[in-house]
Order: structure tokens, then C-alpha cells, then sequence
């Protein structure tokens, strides 16, 4: 295949109709997405990063914290969650910016794979910052404590250096963008007994290398991508792997198939004094550790919005378009809520969203018709059944919402190779959970996509 990437053609810069102050709180994916269409459309921007450098989750770390479980609030809080095996679960194509296609590199030590290392990922994330020039706008190793709003309407944002012994600083801005990832904080399964149960429990959040489980008998609650790279990589090392989750309801004992170490087991009744755990249909195994893989919660803990925001279930609201308090739109803003999303293309299109919003280029409607769409779709997804925990969960519909986006913003719908590459890659993992990365069906449409990346290059 080709590699199309010379240089990049930059979509033009955008005639302010207005220019804010904007702070964005963190340089992630999202926090260099938003520096760098802020700033095109015209506004003055400081980014903060508590960091020494960009790249937020995909920094990976061998160090972890020191409460495996992630409860103490008052913990060193290590930011990343990667391992140190993880390769992406989305094909490069689908997974890069839209305006800067993640294609193999030829220069220097590139991971070239359609589905890279985490590595790859760190490589493409600072091209993307040097292209547009992001790094001059970030306060590096500059933790934001405090956002509140003033009654005279702007933000105040409270930072300190972290390292030495300086003092808090107090800053205006007229608006604020929250790109502070949402991998950091750990949500934990409830499992009854389990204070009295004498084994170890740990969250993926701090997990990195299958070593500790040597010869331990695991068990590994959940089904995410995570999950189930996780367990597959443990397994080469333990004595034994039980996969806890809700979607397994066997009665029966069923391995894995390809494993005769790997169970797939109901969800756990109990954990038992004596070291053992049962799970529902009455199975009882005496085990080790139990691993979470069961996902993370928001959390912002530097933001007092006087309760007009809040987290309630894992539920960010109330926000339109999972982006904008209607009461306090457009100058607080949310980037990268939504999950079971290709993030890095959606992270663009909210932050050419909010961008234009701030200038006057696009137009919000009101506030209340902004109340009365959160209304509606909180109505909708409380009449489907779902937890107010799958608020921000975008299964099925993440191209519509991108395509309203863009249309907002008089910007290009999805690719439909994209729509297509990210469905079939869908199919994939679920047939070939152990391959996926290698095998695929869709090398048409792969074409397609590099075809299109051609066209970007200058
Ligand atoms: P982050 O990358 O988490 O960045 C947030 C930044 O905010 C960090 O740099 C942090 O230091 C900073 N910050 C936080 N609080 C403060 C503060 N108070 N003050 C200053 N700075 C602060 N996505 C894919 O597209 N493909 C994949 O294959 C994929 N695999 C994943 C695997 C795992 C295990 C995980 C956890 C996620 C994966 N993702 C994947 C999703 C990934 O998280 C997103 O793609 C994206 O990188 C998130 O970017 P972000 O900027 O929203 O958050």
C-alpha cells in the first residue's frame, strides 16, 4: 500500500467574527483537536496539561498507582490506562482526524500495521501537534484545580505548576473547553462479601504486564476490548482464567474456545471468606485475584459550575449534543464524552463546533429549546430501558450525530469508507476476537480511504 503522507494541505483559516479567550483543560487527542481548531477559527487559547507532554492516555507508563483498585482519592493519580501489549481495536484509517490521516510513516521507527501499537498512536499524535503548531499554545506539567464562573460572565481557571513551590494563579477566560479524557478513574464491580474475601483485586487501570498472574487462578470481570485482550494475554500465563460477566449465562462450564484454561462464567453472586467466589448458578471456585475490567467514570473534579453541571450514573448533564449546558452555553464546553465511537474524527467536529459557536459563525438555538432536546433524549433513552450510565454510549448512531455536526458547521459528512471500514471492523471483532488485527475482509475499502488521503497531499 502506499504511503500518501508527504505533507498535509491545511484547511484554510477561518475569518473570526468574534475571538475569545479560551482555556482548554488538558492535550490529549481532544485538547489538541480543540487548540488547534480554536485557534484556526481565530481565538486566543492556553492549553493546560498536567503532563510534560501531549498525548493524555496514550503516554503509556509502567508505573501505576499505588491502590491497584483506584479508590483513594487522596492517590498519585497515574494517567494513563494503556498495556504495554495494547495495539489500537480500530484500523488506522478509521481511527485518525480527518484532516490528518493516520498512514504509515516511512521515516524513522515506525509501527506501519493497519492496527499499530499504542506507540504508533503517541508518533501520530505529535506529528499531528507539530503540523499545526499546537505545542506553543500548552502549559505543560500545569494542573487546573478550580474552573468557576464569575458573575461578570467570565471563567476563572485556577492552575499550579507541579513541580517546585509555586503559587495557585488565577486566570480570566471568556470560555472553557474540558478535554480531560474520561480513562483515568475506575469504576468497580459491586460484589458482595468482598471486604471479608482474602485474595487481590485490581483494576485494568493498573494493569500493564501478565507477570503478576503467573500461575494464579484470575477472575476477570467484563467484556470490553480491554477485557478481552486482557484475558487472552493473561492466560498465557495462569493457571486459570474465569471470565465473569452478565452477557455469559451458562449453567454449564464452557471454556473458551481455543483455551483450555479460559472459562466463561455468569456474573459473581458472592466472594467468600474462605477465598472462594461464587458466581450465579450456584459455581464456586476458590481464586486468587480479581480483575475489573468494568470501565471508568468522569469525573472532574476541578469543576464548580454551583451544581448546574453534574455527574449522576455516569450521566454528564445535562448537555446538548453530549457538548454544551444549555444554561451556560457556549462558553463551557465538553469534548470526547461520547464511547463506542471512532473518538479522534468526532473530537474534530465538536471542536469545529464549538469553535464557530464561540465566534458567531454558527449559530446555538435558545436555551430553552436547547433544554427541551436534553429533555427529549434523556425521555427517549429512558423509555428504551437504558441506565443513565449509557447516556454518552453512541452504538448505532455516532455517523448521524458526527453528520449533524458537520453540517453545522458547513464541514464535510463522513467518508462513506469510514461508516463502512468502522462496521465491518465491528463484524470482525466479534468473529475473529483473537485475529481481528490480522485477517480482514475489507481491503476495497481501505483502497478507497487511501485514495482519499492522496487528495490531502499538497
Ligand atoms: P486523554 O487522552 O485522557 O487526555 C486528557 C488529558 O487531560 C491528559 O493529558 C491529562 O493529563 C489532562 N488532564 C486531566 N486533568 C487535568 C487537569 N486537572 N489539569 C490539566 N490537565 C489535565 N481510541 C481509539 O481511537 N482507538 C483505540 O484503539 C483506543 N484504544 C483505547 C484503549 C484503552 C485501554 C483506552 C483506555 C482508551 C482507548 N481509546 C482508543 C480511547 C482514547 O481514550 C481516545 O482515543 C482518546 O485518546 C481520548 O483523548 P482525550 O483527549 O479525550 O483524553
Amino acid at each position: 500500500m502506499r504511503n500518501p503522507i508527504v505533507s498535509i494541505r491545511h484547511f484554510s483559516p477561518m475569518t473570526p467574527v468574534a475571538a475569545c479567550d479560551v482555556a482548554v483543560i488538558g492535550a490529549g487527542a481532544a485538547g489538541l483537536a480543540a487548540a488547534r481548531h480554536l485557534r484556526r477559527e481565530g481565538h486566543s487559547v492556553v492549553v493546560f496539561e498536567r503532563e510534560s507532554q501531549i498525548g493524555g492516555i496514550w503516554v503509556y507508563t509502567n508505573t501505576t498507582e499505588p491502590d491497584p483498585m483506584g479508590l483513594d482519592p487522596t492517590r498519585p493519580v497515574v494517567h494513563s490506562s494503556l498495556y504495554a501489549s495494547l495495539r489500537t481495536n480500530l484500523p488506522r484509517e478509521v481511527m485518525g482526524f480527518r484532516e490528518y490521516p493516520f498512514a504509515p510513516k516511512k521515516t524513522g521507527q515506525r509501527d506501519p500495521r493497519r492496527f499499530p501499537g499504542h506507540k504508533e498512536v503517541m508518533e501520530y499524535l505529535k506529528d499531528y501537534a507539530s503540523e499545526f503548531g499546537i505545542s506553543e499554545l500548552i502549559r505543560f506539567e500545569t494542573e487546573v484545580s478550580r474552573v468557576w464562573r464569575r458573575e461578570s460572565g467570565k471563567w476563572e481557571v485556577r492552575s499550579r505548576k507541579r513541580s517546585g513551590d509555586e503559587e495557585d494563579v488565577n486566570e480570566a477566560f471568556d470560555a472553557v473547553v474540558v478535554c480531560n479524557g474520561h480513562y483515568t478513574e475506575p469504576r468497580i464491580a459491586h460484589i458482595p462479601g468482598v471486604d471479608r474475601w482474602p485474595g487481590k483485586q485490581i483494576h485494568s487501570h493498573s494493569y500493564r504486564i501478565p507477570e503478576p498472574f503467573r500461575n494464579k487462578i484470575v477472575v476477570l470481570i467484563g467484556i470490553s476490548a480491554s477485557a478481552v485482550d486482557i484475558s487472552r494475554e493473561i492466560a498465557s500465563v495462569a493457571n486459570e482464567v474465569h471470565i465473569a460477566s452478565w452477557s455469559n449465562s451458562n449453567e454449564e462450564s464452557v471454556t473458551l474456545p481455543g483455551y483450555d484454561n479460559v472459562w466463561l462464567r455468569p456474573m459473581i453472586e458472592s466472594a467468600n471468606e474462605d477465598g472462594t467466589i461464587s458466581f450465579q448458578h450456584g459455581f464456586k471456585i476458590s481464586a486468587d485475584i480479581i480483575l475489573h475490567c468494568t470501565g471508568y467514570k468522569y469525573h472532574f473534579p476541578f469543576l464548580d459550575t454551583q451544581g448546574i453541571v453534574t455527574v449522576d450514573d455516569n450521566r454528564v448533564g445535562p448537555l446538548y449534543k453530549h457538548v454544551f449546558p444549555p444554561s451556560l452555553a457556549p462558553w463551557l464546553s465538553f469534548v470526547g464524552l461520547p464511547w463506542k465511537i471512532a473518538p479522534f474524527p468526532q473530537f474534530e467536529l465538536q471542536c469545529e463546533w464549538i469553535s464557530g459557536i464561540l465566534s458567531g459563525r454558527i449559530s446555538l438555538p435558545s436555551q430553552k429549546e436547547m433544554t427541551e432536546d436534553v429533555e427529549a433524549f434523556y425521555d427517549s433513552l429512558q423509555s428504551a430501558g437504558m441506565p443513565k450510565r449509557y447516556t454518552h454510549n453512541m452504538t448505532g448512531y455516532q455517523f448521524e450525530y458526527n453528520d449533524w455536526i458537520a453540517t453545522q458547521c458547513g464541514a464535510p459528512k463522513t467518508e462513506e469508507w469510514r461508516k463502512k471500514i468502522y462496521h465491518a471492523t465491528s463484524l470482525n471483532r466479534k468473529a475473529r476476537p483473537e485475529n481481528y488485527r490480522e485477517e480482514w475482509e475489507d481491503e476495497d475499502l481501505v483502497l478507497q480511504a487511501y485514495q482519499d488521503f492522496a487528495k490531502q497531499i499538497s
